[in-house]
C-alpha cells in the first residue's frame, strides 16, 4: 500500500495529536545502555508505560472520544477489551464527561477489571472470549444507541495510537528500526504510517507472543484468521483482529517489515531485564520489545526505539517473575 491510499488524511495524526495534548502524556525516550551494549546499536526506550492509565491506549480512545458528534456523546461509548483499552477509553470518557459502558471477557485479570470500574465505567463481564463479549456490545449499541470504539480497528484509534510515532520521530530523528508490540495492529498501524510518512526508509518491527498471535497468523495466511486464545504473560496481546477486519490487517501487511514471536520465558526475561537493567516495571505485553532485543531476535545495524507499551501488571504475579519464578500462567489457578 502506497501512503496515498492510507484510510486516514495525510493530517490526522498532527490533528489527533492537537486534540489529545490536554488528556495524554508526552511520554520520554530514554537510551539504554544494556541494551546497547547487547546488539551493538543504540537503543532508545519509550516509556509509554508511564502513560496515564498505565498504557499507550489512551491516546486512540482519547482521540476517538474527542472526535465524536454532540449526539453521539449524548449517548456514550462502549467497548470490548482485554484490560488496557477499557480503561483507557473509561477516562478518555469520564475526562470528557461522558457515560461509558466495558465489556470484557473472564479471562481478563482481575487487577484490570478493578481499574476500569474504579475510573467510573459500567464493566459488564461476558463469556470466555473476546468474541462472547462482542455480542453484548452489539446489543448496547443496537438497542441503547451507544457508539462502539473498538480497541484498534478504527480510524480515529489507529490516528491516536499513531501519536507516539510523531513523539519518536522528534526525540530520536536519528532512529533507523522501531520495535512495536503487536496485537490488534491499531499501535503498529497508527506508529508506522505516522513515521514512514516522514520517514519511509525507517524499519518498523512488530512483536508478538507465540501463543495466540493472531496477527502473524493471519500475515502467513494472507487474510485475517482465528487462532485460539490462550492464556499468556503478554495479556494485553490476546484476542482476534476480527474477520471483517477493515484496516489493520491491510495496513500491517503493507506497512511493517517483520514480525517476531517470543516464548513465554522470553518474555519474563524481558520483565526481569526492564526491572534490574532499566528500573521499570512492565506488564508482559509491554516488555515484548525490550525482550526480543534481549533474547537476540531482531539484529540492530544503527539506532533503534522499543515503546514499552504498558505498567498493568498483577503486581503479586511481577514480584514472583522479579523473584526468578518460571510463571507459567497456563497453570495459574489450578493449584
Ligand atoms: C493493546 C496493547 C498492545 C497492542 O496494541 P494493538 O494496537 O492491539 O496491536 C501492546 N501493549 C499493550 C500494553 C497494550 O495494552
Amino acid at each position: 500500500m502506497n501512503l496515498h491510499s492510507f484510510p486516514l488524511a495525510a493530517d490526522a495524526f498532527d490533528e489527533a495529536r492537537h486534540r489529545v495534548a490536554g488528556t495524554v502524556l508526552r511520554t520520554p525516550a530514554v537510551p539504554s545502555p544494556s541494551l546497547a551494549q547487547m546488539c551493538g546499536a543504540p537503543v532508545h526506550l519509550k516509556l509509554e508505560h508511564l502513560q496515564t492509565t498505565g498504557s499507550f491506549k489512551l491516546r486512540g480512545a482519547t482521540n476517538a472520544v474527542l472526535s465524536l458528534d454532540e449526539v453521539s456523546r449524548s449517548k456514550g461509548v462502549v467497548g470490548v477489551s482485554t484490560g488496557n483499552h477499557g480503561r483507557g477509553l473509561a477516562y478518555a470518557a469520564r475526562q470528557a464527561g461522558i457515560r461509558c459502558v466495558i465489556c470484557m471477557s473472564r479471562l481478563v485479570p482481575q487487577n484490570k477489571v478493578d481499574a476500569i470500574r474504579a475510573l467510573g465505567a459500567d464493566v459488564r463481564i461476558v463469556g470466555v472470549s473476546q468474541d462472547e463479549a462482542q455480542v453484548e456490545v452489539d446489543r448496547l449499541v443496537a438497542e441503547e444507541g451507544l457508539t462502539l470504539l473498538p480497541p484498534f480497528d478504527h480510524a480515529d484509534i489507529i490516528a491516536g495510537q499513531g501519536t507516539v510515532g510523531l513523539e519518536v520521530l522528534e526525540d530520536v530523528p536519528q532512529v533507523e528500526t522501531v520495535l512495536v508490540p503487536l496485537s490488534g495492529g491499531g499501535l503498529i498501524s497508527g506508529v508506522a504510517a505516522a513515521v514512514k510518512a516522514e520517514k519511509p526508509d525507517v524499519k518498523v518491527i512488530g512483536v508478538s507472543m507465540e501463543r495466540g498471535a493472531a496477527m502473524a497468523a493471519s500475515l502467513d495466511a494472507g487474510h485475517p484468521v482465528q487462532v485460539p486464545e490462550l492464556p499468556t504473560l503478554a495479556d494485553s496481546l490476546g484476542g482476534g483482529i476480527g474477520l471483517d477486519n477493515r484496516y489493520t490487517f491491510r495496513i500491517t501487511r503493507d506497512l511493517v517489515d517483520q514480525v517476531v514471536l517470543l516464548s513465554e520465558v522470553e518474555i519474563a526475561d524481558g520483565i526481569r531485564h526492564a526491572y534490574f537493567e532499566e528500573r521499570q516495571v512492565v506488564e508482559g505485553s509491554g516488555a515484548v520489545c525490550l525482550a526480543a532485543i534481549v533474547a537476540g531476535k531482531v539484529r540492530l545495524s544503527g539506532p533503534a526505539v522499543a515503546l514499552l507499551t504498558g505498567c498493568n501488571i498483577d503486581m503479586n504475579m511481577h514480584r514472583r517473575i522479579i523473584c526468578g519464578e518460571n510463571v507459567d500462567v497456563m497453570h495459574e489457578g489450578e493449584g
